[in-house]
């Protein structure tokens, strides 16, 4: 694709950068077919291809971000099925995370719009604030139905509904640094114990931490990390997301007297993602630069540490049939789908893989929030498949897409590694319990 960006745009990084993957779009359209927004709405705008336009005629011009932008790229799940599919390599991540940033620096949203992501960007990457959040989101669910369904109240609704029937209590593990390995060490890792997961889903992490302490790993958990800052980050709040990751990138690094840890292990990978990409984020920043590339380069999602270990003789308990949803993040973001999947089937349980399988299941952090009628249109078409297979649970590798499987299916939908770490001698699941 022809640009036309002037010199002076060009001295900005971000503009560079983005004028460099718009030079590689051909406009072959290959994409639009994989797009879930295009395949759900049909519209060439909220494809992208159509997004690749606006967000181009946004920068190009230098003008500020308007009403028919905004619209189309708030509509992107960020999924990154799109950048699978793309014969020419396009990296759409970085153009929309671009195209974000500038939207919210330019941009004034409707007063509701502004408050609600603010109030989300304010409670979603702290666990207090969030358990707070969860509690008082439970007391005001039986009055849900009194909401209108449509435009901010819509919003409120989804907010609700995604409230846990119950909120687990934190978790015993909360509060200790580190986990010394069972046996010989071989291995130090950090773990990113993560916001939102932590609060709704504490079993995940415990599993994580006694899967990996029993294969020989010591286990730190860093004082002063946190969220990995994807949920702002996507929202365009680009100053928040590198403060969240430059505490991340710090904490990890003072780590065993400096040295670091041999691997930073995730088991959100919506989360792995974002950290793989922080050597990115940090790219002109002379201080941070060459750590924030060293934590991208150790970063691991936990289905890739765990086939790096070996599962040794673990093996299923029980002979269940698994759906294995192969998160976007995953698949897309890391190329890794294949390989929990593998994980599971070693050990000896009976995957299936659902129909459109490429497809996002409509979560995409605060999507489903922020976009609930499009959300529930991709979760409905998600569900459908997977019971489709008739399988006894479903597996994912991120707490976003359990939450969204989770509040639909009629079986229960765990985490991959809950699975793996009951095969090799761990408790069974509480949700299949
Ligand atoms: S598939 Fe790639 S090159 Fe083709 S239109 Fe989409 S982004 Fe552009
Ligand atoms: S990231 Fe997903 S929703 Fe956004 S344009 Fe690409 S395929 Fe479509």
């Amino acid at each position: 694709m022809q640009t036309h960006f002037t010199l002076a745009q060009l001295a900005d990084a971000d503009t560079r950068e983005s004028e460099t993957i718009l030079r590689k779009c051909v406009h072959c359209g290959f994409c639009t077919a994989t797009c879930p927004t295009y395949v759900t709405l049909g519209d060439e705008l909220d494809s992208p291809r159509g997004r690749i336009y606006l967000i181009k005629d946004m920068l190009e011009a230098g003008r500020d971000a308007d009403a028919r932008t905004v619209k189309h790229v708030d509509r992107c799940l960020s999924c990154l099925s799109c950048m699978t599919t793309c014969p020419s390599g396009v990296n759409y991540m970085h153009l929309v995370d671009h195209a974000r940033a500038h939207i919210e620096k330019t941009y004034t949203r409707p007063f509701l719009d502004r408050a609600l992501r603010s109030v989300l960007a304010a409670i979603l990457p702290y666990p207090g604030r969030m358990r707070v959040a969860l509690i008082g989101a439970l007391l005001a669910k039986p009055f849900r139905a009194l909401l209108p369904s449509k435009g901010f109240f819509g919003r409120m609704r989804a907010l609700l509904d995604m409230a846990p029937a119950r909120i687990p209590s934190p978790s015993p593990m909360e509060g200790v640094t580190l986990f010394p390995a069972i046996g010989t060490a071989r291995k130090r890792v950090a773990l990113l114990q993560g916001c939102a997961q932590r609060v709704l889903a504490p079993q995940i992490n415990e599993a994580t931490i006694r899967l990996l302490t029993r294969l020989g790993c010591d286990v730190a958990i860093a004082e002063q990390s946190g969220c990995c800052g994807a949920l702002v980050h996507h929202m365009g709040k680009t100053e928040a997301s590198h403060e969240q990751a430059a505490a991340n990138i710090r904490a990890w690094m003072k780590l065993w007297n400096g040295a670091g840890p041999d691997a930073i292990v995730v088991n959100a990978s919506g989360c792995g993602t974002t950290v793989k990409d922080y050597g990115f984020m940090f790219r002109e920043d002379p201080h941070l630069k060459a750590f924030a590339e060293d934590v991208s380069r150790r970063t691991k999602d936990i289905s890739e540490l765990l086939t790096e270990l070996g599962m040794g003789a673990a093996k299923a308990p029980e002979q269940l049939v698994v759906a294995y949803h192969s998160a976007c993040s995953l698949q897309h973001g890391q190329k890794l789908g294949g390989v929990p999947r593998k994980l599971l089937a070693d050990v000896g349980f009976e995957i299936r893989d659902p129909a459109e399988g490429h497809l996002c299941c409509g979560s995409a952090g605060t999507y489903n929030l922020m976009q609930p009628e499009l959300a529930q249109q991709l979760q409905a078409r998600k569900v459908a498949n997977i019971q489709a297979l008739k399988p006894d649970l479903v597996a994912a590798g991120n707490i976003g897409c359990i939450a969204q499987i989770g509040a639909a299916a009629s079986v229960p939908v765990v985490h991959t590694v809950e699975l793996l770490d009951w095969a090799a001698g761990g408790p069974k699941p509480e949700a299949l319990a």
